[in-house]
């Protein structure tokens, strides 16, 4: 998907670019390119697929949920920065947090934040242990390509406030979502909405699962890491 196309598309989702929008992509594209010739951050390093597969999968979720009156935003397992760091630029407004586990990622976001002068809240940390001060004071948390849904949503639910909602970016899901009932009560949440698309030029399939937590979480979640994955809820 070339810069035409892609600022095309967004037209389509009603989000017109400003120029300095337009230039922070563009600095954000090469960046992540040139990086990624001696730091391993990501496969997909074709400019035309970096818009395609990391940009404008990233602002897809605006499908799911409106954006532009919320204030803090949680991206868990950001990596390069997707969907978290997309969200920032077009969002200047949200309050932005990319956590990752893996410190090289962190350290690139750090270089190209400052690039582009952008305030980022960048946490190296796990989820597991960054909910510590941080449960329940999130509007919006959002997680692409990072579990499976049992267990992303130990991890992402207790972050949101109260009626607030996290949004799962997945290829397929299907099977995921029949296997998540049990957590999803447990974690006092439901599935709200389920939006299935595809990308354009390449039309590859993407669902977004959208998830209300509805009342307060249990304390005792999220657990360690390791009952996570081997006692799923
Ligand atoms: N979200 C990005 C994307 O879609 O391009 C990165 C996806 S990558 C496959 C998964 C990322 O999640 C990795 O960078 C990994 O370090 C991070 N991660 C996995 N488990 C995590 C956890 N419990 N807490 C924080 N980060 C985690």
């Amino acid at each position: 998907m070339n810069k035409e196309l892609f600022e095309a598309e967004l037209n389509k989702l009603n989000i017109t670019l400003t120029e300095k929008q337009k230039k922070d992509l563009d600095i954000y594209a090469n960046f992540l390119q040139e990086y990624n010739t001696h730091t391993n951050l990501t496969s997909i390093t074709n400019i035309d697929d970096i818009y395609l597969k990391h940009f404008y999968d990233s602002i897809t979720i605006i499908k799911a949920i409106d954006l532009s009156s919320i204030n803090t935003l949680l991206d868990i397992g950001t990596g390069a920065g997707f969907p978290g760091m997309v969200i920032k630029i077009i969002y200047p407004n949200i309050n932005v947090t990319l956590l990752d586990s893996n410190n090289k990622k962190i350290n690139f976001l750090k270089e190209l934040s400052n690039k582009l002068n952008i305030q980022v809240n960048l946490v190296h940390d796990r989820a597991e242990n960054f909910i510590n001060n941080n449960r329940e004071s999130y509007d919006v948390v959002v997680s692409r390509a990072v579990a499976q849904l049992n267990i992303l949503l130990e991890l992402a639910i207790p972050f949101l406030k109260v009626g607030s909602f996290f949004i799962a970016m997945k290829s397929h899901a299907v099977e995921e979502i029949d296997s998540s009932t049990s957590a999803l009560n447990k974690l006092n949440s439901s599935i709200e909405d389920i939006i299935k698309l595809e990308l354009p030029v390449e039309e590859s399939k993407r669902t977004l699962i959208k998830i209300k937590k509805n009342d307060k979480t249990d304390l005792k979640y999220p657990r360690i890491y390791d009952k996570i994955k081997k006692q799923h809820l």
